[in-house]
C-alpha cells in the first residue's frame, strides 16, 4: 500500500513536470515567434500613431487609472499588436486616462496582481489558454467582481478553451467573409450612444478585416448592447456572404456581473490605430470599462427600436 502510495506520488509529480515543461516550451515558443515578428518601430510608425490618438480624455478619470494590456497569442499574431501597444500607451501618457502596463505571460492572471489593474484590455489575443485554472478564475472574478475588459479585433477569437470567458466578450470568430484588403461600409445601431460619440452620428466606410461570429457562441441582443454593425444596406458587404444580409456587428458594450465590458472587431490592420475616429471609440470604451465614462449597457433587445445611421453611398 505504500508503494502505492509513493508510486501515485511519483506519477503525480512526472504529471505536474511535464505540465511545467509543456507551458515553458509554449513560453519559448512565444518569446521566439514575437521577437521575428514584432520588429523595432521607426518614425515612419510612430509618427501617424502620435497624430491620430486622442489628446484629451472624454472622461476626467475619477482616479489614477491603471489598464493591463495582454497580447499573447497561441494562434494567429497579428502584426497589428505593437501598433495597438505603442497607440494604447499613448493614448493613456496623453490623455492621463490611465497607465499602461504590457503583459504576454499568464502569470499576471492572480488576485494579487490584478487588485492593481481597473481594467485588462485584450490586444489581438489568439487562443488565450490558461495554464492554471486558478488563472481563469482570477480573469472571471476579475470582471464580475466590478472591474472592467476591452477587447480589439481578434479578442474574440482567444476562448475556445475557456467557454465562460468567451462568454464575457460575447462570441467566438467564425470566419471572416469581410477582409483585410477590403473597404466595408458600417451603420451605428445607437447612434446617440456615448460609445458611438466619435462617429458624429453618421455611419461610414472603414478598410479592415471583420469577424462574423459562431453562431452557438454568440450571445446576441438580449446581452449586448450593440453599437456598430456591417450595413447590410451595401451590396459590396452583402454579397461577401451567400445566406443573404443579416445582423454581423462590430462593435458593442455589456454589463458582466458587476463589471463592464466593451469589445469592437477594429484593429486586425496595423492603420486603424492610426485613424483618429476609430482611436477616440476605443478611449470611450476603455474610459467605460474602467468606470470613468457612463454608459448604457441596456441590452439592445430591451430598449425601444432605435433608427440606425446607415453608411453613406460610397465616394
Ligand atoms: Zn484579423
Amino acid at each position: 500500500m505504500k508503494s502505492l502510495r509513493v508510486l501515485l506520488s511519483i506519477s503525480a509529480l512526472i504529471a505536474a513536470t511535464s505540465a511545467g515543461a509543456v507551458a515553458q516550451a509554449q513560453d519559448d515558443a512565444w518569446q521566439k515567434q514575437k521577437a521575428e515578428r514584432f520588429k523595432p518601430f521607426t518614425a515612419a510608425q510612430t509618427d501617424p500613431i502620435d497624430a491620430a490618438v486622442p489628446k484629451v480624455a472624454t472622461a476626467k478619470p475619477k482616479q489614477q487609472r491603471r489598464a493591463l494590456v495582454f497580447y499573447r497569442c497561441e494562434g494567429f499574431i497579428h502584426g497589428s499588436i505593437p501598433y495597438a501597444n505603442y497607440a494604447l500607451q499613448k493614448m493613456g501618457e496623453q490623455t492621463g486616462a490611465f497607465k499602461v502596463d504590457l503583459a504576454d505571460t499568464y502569470d499576471v492572471f492572480n488576485r494579487e496582481n490584478l487588485e492593481k489593474y481597473d481594467c485588462i484590455i485584450l490586444n489581438n489575443t489568439t487562443g488565450m489558454t490558461f495554464p492554471e485554472a486558478s488563472q481563469q478564475i482570477a480573469f472571471l472574478d476579475f470582471i464580475n467582481g466590478g472591474k472592467g475588459l476591452m477587447g480589439i479585433h481578434a479578442a474574440s477569437d482567444n476562448f475556445g478553451r475557456h467557454p465562460e470567458c468567451r462568454a464575457i466578450v460575447g462570441g467566438e470568430f467564425g470566419g471572416h467573409p469581410w477582409n483585410a484588403g477590403g473597404n466595408w461600409a458600417f451603420k451605428l445601431d445607437d447612434p446617440d450612444h456615448i460609445l458611438n460619440a466619435a462617429f458624429e452620428g453618421k455611419g461610414f466606410w472603414h478598410t479592415d478585416e471583420i469577424y462574423q461570429y459562431k453562431n452557438e457562441t454568440y450571445v446576441g441582443p438580449k446581452v449586448l448592447r450593440l453599437l456598430v454593425s456591417l450595413d447590410m444596406g451595401q451590396e459590396e458587404v452583402s454579397k461577401m456572404i451567400k445566406d443573404g444580409p443579416r445582423e454581423v456587428p462590430v462593435s458593442w458594450l455589456r454589463k458582466a456581473g458587476d463589471g463592464r465590458v466593451f469589445y469592437t472587431n477594429f484593429g486586425h490592420r496595423e492603420d486603424t490605430f492610426q485613424n483618429p475616429v476609430i482611436l477616440r471609440h476605443m478611449l470611450d470604451g476603455i474610459q467605460y470599462a474602467i468606470g470613468d465614462l457612463e454608459a448604457d449597457a441596456t441590452p439592445t433587445a430591451e430598449i425601444p427600436k432605435v433608427d440606425p445611421a446607415l453608411s453613406p453611398a460610397k465616394s
